[in-house]
Order: structure tokens, then C-alpha cells, then sequence
């Protein structure tokens, strides 16, 4: 169903005026993890000064080891959701559990897919049966072939608006956090027609790399640009290393726009 073979025109996902796959970029920015209402907020009147139209944030997040920040869970989702109303953004948020789907449904707008839930099948086929969006992540050890077949896992339950997302993959360099399949994009284009986005942020893990890289997907032909924003990043609860504050925000949108 995802194959460029069976459509050849590409997808297109309109979702609060933004139309992911037309050709032009689109970005998601905002937090790692929802931690306040404040601190959402004021990333939110950031993304909205840029002129953009979506938010992202973490409730629900699946953290590598047990004892680190895991989320504020559906009370992170009713702070993206009061967000949402008061800044007119449409909120990208991760679900990790099939059983949470349909509730979430009521909070958020674009339903993100881990790269560690890439392959959980059964969430996989509860977001196909819903009729929000979904970004689907790589999978950190995916081969191209293995994110396509769960592409198809959502797309086989109905549900055809996914954006995949590159978020980098293992490999034994350990100058990135995961390093950024650039190369992805292209391929991930001529084997489907779903919009593709590249996540700038997890895929270098390194802030001084945020620029080049969205410069890199930019070029090779994503759709679009994923980064994670936080008002303080030296206090954030997650991802503390490679979140750029809200003037670094602005000034990599202002040269990644030149
Ligand atoms: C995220 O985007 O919040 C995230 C956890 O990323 P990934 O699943 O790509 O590691
Ligand atoms: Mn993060």
C-alpha cells in the first residue's frame, strides 16, 4: 500500500494548513518532554512567532534506563491539548501503549511512533485504526526495508497518512549519538510515496550539528525538518545535551532559511 509502485504520485498530509509532501519543508519543533505547562508555552510562542503551525512533546516517554524521567503521561497530554487551543498549533505527541490510542486520539493531533516502538506491531495496527496522522520513526537497527514494512502494518489497517520519520541508526561511530542515514531520504522517496521527514535532533544528538544536518536533509529532498526546543536546556528533564534554546531556535531558523 505504501509502495510508490502501486501510487506513484506522491502523499500528501495536510494537517493544520501545513501540507507535508507538497514539496515544500515543513518543521515540528518543540520539547523533548512536556514537563510544564510554562515551560510548553513558551516554546509554543516561539514556534509560532517562526510562522509555523505544529508542536511536538513528549508524555509518554520511553526512556533507555527506568530511573530517568518517564513522562508526565495523560497529564503531559492535557497540557499539549491546552496548549493546542490557546496557540492554534496541532501537537505531535509519542504513544507507547496500543491500549492508549483511542484516548489519546482525544488529546493530540499527529500520533508519534517511536524508533523503539517502530516494530511493536500491535501498536502499529491501534494507530492504523485510528484517522490521525501518524510520524513513524526508524527504528534505531531498521533496515530501510524492515521501516517500510511498518509503514505497511499502519497503512494495512486503513490508516494511510504517514510521515516516516530518519532519526539516525546504530552504527559503531560514537561521534553522533546515531548517525544520520542521509541517504535514507531518497530511498525512502523513490520506494514510497510517503512524506519524509528527518529528525535532526536524535539522529546527531550533538547541538552543534542540529544546523548542517537540517541543512543536509533539506537538500537531499526531505519533506521536512524535525528538532526538539526547550526554554532551558540545561535543566530539561531529557535530552539536556542537544536541545537548542529558544534564540538558538531563532537563529537556526533564521540561516537555515537564507
Ligand atoms: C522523540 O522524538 O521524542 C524520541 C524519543 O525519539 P526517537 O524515538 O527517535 O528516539
Ligand atoms: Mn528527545
Amino acid at each position: 500500500l505504501v509502495s510508490r509502485k502501486k501510487k506513484p504520485e506522491d502523499t500528501v498530509i495536510e494537517i493544520n494548513g501545513e501540507k507535508f509532501g507538497d514539496g515544500d519543508p515543513h518543521f515540528i519543533f518543540g520539547p523533548c518532554s512536556v514537563e510544564s505547562y510554562d515551560q510548553v508555552a513558551e516554546v509554543a510562542k516561539a514556534v509560532k512567532e517562526q510562522g509555523f503551525h505544529l508542536i511536538r512533546g513528549g508524555a509518554f516517554k520511553p526512556r533507555t534506563s527506568p530511573y530517568d524521567f518517564q513522562g508526565l503521561g495523560f497529564e503531559g497530554l492535557e497540557i499539549l491539548k491546552q496548549i493546542s487551543n490557546e496557540y492554534g498549533l496541532s501537537v505531535v505527541s509519542e504513544i507507547v501503549n496500543p491500549a492508549h490510542i483511542e484516548e489519546a486520539a482525544d488529546y493530540i493531533d499527529v500520533i508519534q511512533i517511536g524508533a523503539r516502538n517502530m516494530q511493536n506491531f500491535e501498536l502499529l495496527k491501534a494507530a492504523g485504526e485510528t484517522n490521525k496522522p501518524v510520524l513513524l520513526k526508524r527504528g534505531m537497527s531498521a533496515t530501510i526495508s524492515d521501516f517500510i514494512n511498518a509503514a505497511e502494518y499502519i497503512n494495512s489497517k486503513g490508516n494511510g497518512d504517514i510521515i516516516l520519520c530518519e532519526r539516525g541508526i546504530r552504527t559503531y561511530e560514537k561521534a553522533t549519538r546515531n548517525t544520520l542515514d542521509i541517504t535514507a531520504v531518497p530511498i525512502l522517496k523513490q520506494e514510497t510515496h510517503l512524506p519524509v521527514m528527518v529528525d535532526v535532533t536524535h539522529s546527531t544528538g550533538r547541538r552543534d550539528l542540529l544546523l548542517p544536518a537540517a541543512k543536509a536533509a533539506l537538500a537531499i529532498g526531505a519533506d521536512g525538518v524535525m528538532a526538539e526546543v526547550h526554554p532551558d536546556p540545561a535543566v530539561a528533564l531529557s535530552d539536556s545535551a542537544q536541545q537548542m534554546d529558544i534564540p538558538t531556535f531563532h537563529q537556526f531558523m533564521e540561516n537555515l532559511r537564507k
